[in-house]
């Protein structure tokens, strides 16, 4: 059985163990962390990512999360508030594309990842940095920051934003930060929004937030801002950052935006970065997967910062997620 060494156990790499697995390879996970740890907040799962993760044996029957049924946006302007517009297309998904669309806490689903490739044997070896990567005619060996190093067939990069398996292949290359931060959180849901599971949109001056549910009892969400600095960081904010937040301009705004954030149990905000397009995501006997090849923004906002300039302020909300570089899933 050919080994491969897959770099990084977040999303992308557990779920390629199992189907390398499936297929007769010998996958094993090295991830820098020193063990599975409660981090981030959510992912809204797209039906093409419900598909794939339909074909990993035992997993989906286990998949935690809400799945959506409609959707619907509010101006939260002061001079114009009000509901801007509603669909029902999540609730078409599942006929459309033989999936729906579903929130999930992104621990959970790692988790169930991590116990479904640990089920089939295959080893997660846990506090190895990836350093460096060498490859020849036979094989490929890692070398990680505690010293150890591994040999074999092929790596797969499954290392992030920050991927060294990426610098080791194609150079070492800074992060864009994209002058947007978010700041989000998971909150009980509130007693009216109980009812459907619904994908919400504020969009303010300057600012935009969305919510979505993640389980029977509690929605994510995430507010949108333009800001010179951001940290790269998923950890939970301290008290008194949490406390600011819940008394911020958007903690006021109407359509249950303000319960949700004043009730947050966790909050976390950090910096959306971006890197540039690669001509390949493979080199010899590496490849790269997930974000090492492609770290996409969960989402491109453009928010019309003037509207009065504008006859009609609703009209001037302008929140395009742009196809190219939204990713399937939403924070
Ligand atoms: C802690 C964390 C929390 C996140 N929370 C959210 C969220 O709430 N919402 C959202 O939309 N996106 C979140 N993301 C990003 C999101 O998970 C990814 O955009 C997406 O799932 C792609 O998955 P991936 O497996 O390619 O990368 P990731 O999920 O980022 O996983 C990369 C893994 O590689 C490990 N790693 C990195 N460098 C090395 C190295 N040198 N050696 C060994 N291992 C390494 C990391 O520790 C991580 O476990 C989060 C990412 C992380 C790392």
């Amino acid at each position: 059985m050919a080994k491969v060494i897959i770099v990084g156990c977040g999303v992308a790499g557990p779920a390629l163990a199992i189907f390398l697995k499936q297929l007769g390879f010998n996958p094993v996970i090295y991830e820098r962390t020193k063990g599975f740890a409660d981090a981030g907040l959510s992912l809204l799962l797209q039906p093409n990512g419900l598909k794939v993760l339909s074909l990993l044996p035992g997993l989906f029957a286990a998949l935690p999360g809400k799945n959506i049924v409609s959707m619907s946006s509010y101006s939260t302007l002061e001079e114009d508030p009000g509901l801007l517009g509603k669909n029902d297309v999540p609730a078409d998904m599942p006929e459309a594309f033989g999936y729906p669309m579903r929130g999930v806490r992104r621990t959970e689903l790692i988790r169930l990842l991590i116990n479904t490739a640990e089920a089939q044997g295959i080893s997660i070896r846990w506090g190895h940095r990836l350093s460096n990567v060498e490859q020849n005619e036979a094989g490929v060996t890692a070398t990680f920051s505690n010293g150890f190093s591994d040999t074999g067939a092929f790596l797969v990069g499954c290392d992030g934003l920050h991927s060294a398996t990426r610098a080791a292949l194609f150079g070492e290359e800074p992060t864009t930060f994209l002058e947007l931060t978010q700041t989000g959180g998971i909150s009980p849901t509130p007693s009216d929004m109980l009812d459907h599971a619904y994908v919400i949109n504020w969009c303010g001056n300057g600012a935009h937030m969305m919510a979505y549910p993640i389980s029977d009892t509690h929605t994510s969400w995430a507010i949108t801002l333009r800001e010179g600095e951001g940290r790269e960081t998923w950890r939970a904010v301290d008290q008194h950052e949490a406390e600011t937040i819940k008394r911020s301009s958007i903690a006021q705004w109407g359509f249950g935006a303000s319960e949700l954030i004043k009730t947050a149990e966790k909050i976390v905000k950090f910096g959306l970065y971006d890197r540039p397009e690669l001509h390949s995501w493979h080199k010899g006997r590496i490849v790269l997967l997930g974000d090492a090849a492609h770290p996409t923004p969960p989402v491109c906002l453009r928010v019309n910062t003037r509207p009065s300039s504008i006859p009609h302020a609703k009209d001037s909300i302008l929140v395009k997620a742009q196809t190219r570089h939204s990713k399937t899933f939403i924070t």
